[in-house]
């Protein structure tokens, strides 16, 4: 029998049989693969072919024929047009399973890592308004109106929404009241294509368990004008702590420039992990779910578990979070990140909690550990990792290897990239003992994951 051709533009009816990891729904026409964005696994659909490539292709979510039993109403009415959320319409159990699913099919597949104990992941108890920083574009609307929200998936076009599930709640009352500032004194949006208009941005920040609240306009500017009236009425707010401006003069998509105003408060919020405190000003890195932050931490404390003589090598350690999350139990902890503000941040942040046995080290991690041990014969009794989305440098696990500390605690934001540097490590003297992984980001198909490893 002869094969269909499958063209742009055709309309077919397909069993969704499985999710990608990036959450489109697999289907099969006559055994082309199709990739159907907000689709299931589970749904029968009518998908309109949009592009095709030799192997398979993409398709549109025209219809939803017979729901998948997993599906549930989407609580945000953007959900789909949204970059933000790609599996709201998923159930909030369904959305865990998948995420464990993932990172157990990779570590098999890509690490071939086999015979360790896979923790029940940890999912949020409430996976709703759980983020503590927002950046809100702000623009122009059809007739002229300030419009603020967030970007429609893959464009600069600004959906006009104050309410975002996700978000801290907070942030409407905060919304209403810039926009409002705006129209009083004629204050223009930034406009990308003509690089004019002031505000470009509105950074949030929600200290939860201190309930402090930042507030920072991105501007194509110097001065703020009008500033006393935006900053009488964002007062007005319960717990405003810290207002600024950031000044981003450049045409660029990077949201903040280098140099902040403080034009009302502290420079800063201050917000706990743990009992540790942290000061988190407009620039810093800081983890945006607090609440699983903290059970992420709690993991790799407890596959860390250090003793008062240890010594552990926390690298890529932003702000010194985990450092000081685990200085307390050990003897000494040294912290090795790129950014030198965030090295700043860790140092004050140590000074505030009155921790003393935290040194932080600014530079590469694979440059900074391998050097640093050639140098001076540095010990580790247990090296943490958290790198980026790309993994870890092959010369920076070969310089763990070489130092032979007895436990590796991996965190990895991508597990594709955690499982290859499993790989590496697993044929030279490492065996993977445990694995967590942590909801951190509920309804987007991210997952966070912690390993235990051990030496042979
Ligand atoms: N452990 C921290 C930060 C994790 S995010 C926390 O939980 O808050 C990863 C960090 O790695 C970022 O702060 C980033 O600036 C830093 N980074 C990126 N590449 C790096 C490199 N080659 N060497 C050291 N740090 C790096």
């Amino acid at each position: 029998m002869e094969k269909k051709t499958i063209k742009k533009n055709d309309i077919y009816t397909i069993e969704i049989e499985d999710l990608s990891t990036d959450g489109s729904g697999i289907g099969k026409v006559d055994g082309y693969t199709l990739f159907v964005k907000d689709a299931l696994i589970g749904d029968t659909a009518e998908v309109k072919v949009i592009k095709t490539k030799k192997h398979y292709g993409y398709g549109r979510l025209m219809r939803i024929i017979t729901p998948s039993p997993d599906r549930v109403e989407a609580p945000c009415p953007h959900a789909r047009s949204c970059g933000g959320c790609q599996i709201q319409h998923l159930s909030y159990e369904r959305q865990l399973a998948f995420k464990e699913n993932k990172v157990r099919n990779l570590l098999s597949r890509v690490g071939h890592v086999e015979d360790y104990v896979m923790h029940p992941i940890i999912g949020m108890e409430h996976p709703y308004y759980y983020r503590n920083k927002a950046q809100f574009p702000v623009g122009l609307g059809k007739d002229g109106q300030i419009v603020t929200g967030f970007y429609a998936g893959h464009t600069h076009v600004i959906v006009d929404s104050a309410h975002c599930c996700i978000q801290a709640p907070v942030n409407e009352q905060l919304l209403v009241i810039v926009k409002k500032w705006m129209t009083d004194h004629d204050i223009a949006p930034y406009d990308e294509t003509t690089h004019k208009g002031l505000v470009r941005h509105i950074l949030t920040r929600v200290g939860f368990k201190t309930k402090e609240i930042m507030v920072c306009l991105i501007i194509n500017g110097k001065k703020l004008p009008h500033s006393e009236s935006l900053v009488k009425a964002l007062r007005e707010i319960p717990g405003m702590t810290s207002i600024s401006f950031n000044i981003n003069q450049d045409k660029t998509n990077v949201i903040l420039g280098s140099k902040v105003v403080t034009l009302w408060g502290q420079d800063y919020i201050t917000d706990y992990i743990g009992d540790v405190r942290y000061q988190i000003s407009p620039l810093s890195f800081y983890q945006v779910n607090p609440v699983q932050t903290e059970k992420l931490y709690g993991a790799a404390l407890k596959f860390a578990n250090p003793g008062p003589n240890d010594v552990i090598w926390d690298l890529y350690c932003g702000i010194g979070t985990i450092s000081l999350f685990m200085a307390k139990k050990a003897k000494q902890v040294y912290g090795v990140e790129i950014v030198p503000q965030a090295i700043d941040d860790a140092k004050r942040n140590a000074a505030i909690n009155d921790i003393h046995n935290a040194e932080f080290y600014v530079g590469k991690a694979e440059e900074v550990l391998p050097q640093t041990y050639e140098r001076e014969h540095i010990h580790a009794d247990i090296i943490v990792v958290d790198p980026p989305r790309k993994g870890c440098d092959e010369s920076l696990l070969a310089c763990i290897t070489q130092m032979q500390p007895k436990r590796v605690v991996y965190v990895s934001c991508d597990p594709a990239t955690l499982a290859r540097d499993l790989k590496y490590l697993e044929e030279r003297d490492y065996k993977v003992k445990e694995v967590q992984c942590v909801d951190m980001f509920g309804h987007s198909v991210h997952v966070e994951t912690v390993v235990l490893l051990e030496r042979k």
